[in-house]
């Protein structure tokens, strides 16, 4: 799964990218416009189409994201323990963009700023001002992106997300991303909003990036149709050192459910500027192979850095070679005990449990009949899924008779879609 943007929105660089590797498309809202989206999305469409190529496209929400206001210098060098003002109003040390936003600060509450490089902590409020200490210092600048971990925070739709998913619905969608959810009830007043715009189903990607999704992660992952590790404000939501286990917690999450997990962000960082990946990159997309997911996605690496192409070839080649060994190991398919239905817990519906028991049975079956191919017959892609979260030997051909499900089954392990 790719980022387009800049690097990556020329029709000859896209058909390369798709040559290379690239099975899913996504638009990150937060950059770009309207306009050039739906430009890359049409290049996109025809490339996929000359190669006879299913290629979902996601549209990724920017989601209740907040920032630094504009600064009167532009930036200013906080230093640690020093006392610091912060508010809508002019007077403030660090103006935020956010109506309202520091209603919702409490004292001991952490702010982290760029990426949690710079970090305060709130002290006290005096009517519009939040008083704060740096307890992490460094420089910060006009519009930096802000990560408030500790705050019970509203889920605000904002106007821009509800254009932006008019547009993908317009445009025709294959997925929505879903930035900053805290729990399922969020995932819910977003199909609401999608709905009312006429998206009637149009699935959901949950993003896992805060520290409230965690704890609800559970909830998440059986109510969104999808679910991405977006390690990057994860990281900074949470303490780093946790994010490899909640990517193993997070995948083992989704397959039980039978719902497709991304792992999301600096997979191939260092491809950004140079030609080669680091060892650490390389190891780190092998494993999340191991780790079962569904999907790698790549970033500003094909979305805006210098090797667009050559970084997807390298994913290509990197997950081919750790899934021709997992693949060897027959021990790595799943049996139908683990499992629970999508609703949690076994079903006691027998109508329910006979496509998952000939799924099981086909998964394990592979091995001592040493079949090559999985066929599933999958109008709407409940087989294919079904099947997939076996995670069997072999590749499954989910056959339909609908483009769309066949784009959107391109996101399930080891599923290769026809129409
Ligand atoms: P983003 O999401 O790239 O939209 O921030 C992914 C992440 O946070 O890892
Ligand atoms: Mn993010």
């Amino acid at each position: 799964m790719a980022t387009f943007g800049p690097a990556s929105d020329s029709p000859e660089v896209i058909g390369k990218l798709l040559d290379a590797g690239v099975d899913i498309v996504r638009f990150n809202l937060s950059h770009g416009d309207h306009d050039s989206h739906r430009a890359t999305l049409e290049h996109v469409r025809r490339a996929a189409e000359e190669r006879d190529k299913q290629v979902p496209v996601v549209f990724d929400l920017m989601g209740p994201r907040y920032r630094l206001g504009k600064l009167a210098d532009g930036q200013r060098e906080l230093a640690p323990r020093e006392r610091i003002t912060l508010g809508e109003a002019d007077g403030c040390d660090l103006p935020v963009d956010t109506p309202g936003l520091i209603d919702y600060l409490l004292p001991g509450e952490r702010i982290l700023i760029d990426n949690g490089l710079v970090e305060l902590v709130v002290e006290s409020r005096e009517d519009e001002t939040l008083r704060t200490r740096v307890v992490h210092g460094g420089p910060v600048s006009t519009r930096k992106g802000i990560n408030l971990p500790d705050s019970a925070l509203p889920f605000n739709i904002s106007e821009k997300d509800r254009a932006d998913i008019a547009f993908a619905v317009e445009v025709g969608a294959d997925f929505i991303g879903a930035s900053y959810v805290g729990s399922p009830q969020h995932l819910e007043r977003l199909r609401g909003v999608i709905e009312a715009s006429g998206g009637k189903s149009l699935p959901l990607i949950a993003k896992l990036e805060r520290a409230a999704a965690v704890e609800s992660l559970e909830g998440i992952v059986k109510s969104a149709d999808a679910v991405m590790v977006a390690r990057g404000d994860l990281g900074v939501e949470v303490p780093l050192d946790q994010v490899p286990v909640l990517q193993k917690k997070i995948i083992d999450a989704g397959r039980r459910t039978g719902t497709p997990v991304i792992v999301a962000t600096q997979m191939l960082e260092s491809m950004m500027q140079q030609p080669r990946p680091t060892r650490a990159e390389v190891s780190d997309v092998a494993n999340a192979v191991f780790d079962g997911a569904d999907a790698l996605m790549l970033s500003g690496e094909t979305a805006a850095g210098q090797f667009p192409v050559e970084v997807v070839e390298t994913m290509a080649r990197v997950i081919r070679e750790a899934e021709g060994y997992r693949r060897s190991d027959s021990s790595r398919t799943f049996g139908p005990t683990e499992l629970t239905n999508r609703a949690g817990g076994k079903s006691e519906d027998l109508a329910d449990r006979i496509p998952d028991a000939v799924s099981s049975a086909a998964a394990h079956a592979v091995v001592s009949l040493q079949v090559r191919r999985i066929v599933a017959f999958s109008q709407g892609g409940f087989t294919a899924r079904l099947m997939a979260r076996y995670r069997p030997a072999v590749p499954i051909l989910a056959f339909t008779t609908d483009p769309m499900v066949a784009r959107r089954s391109q996101l399930l392990w080891g599923v290769q879609p026809l129409v």
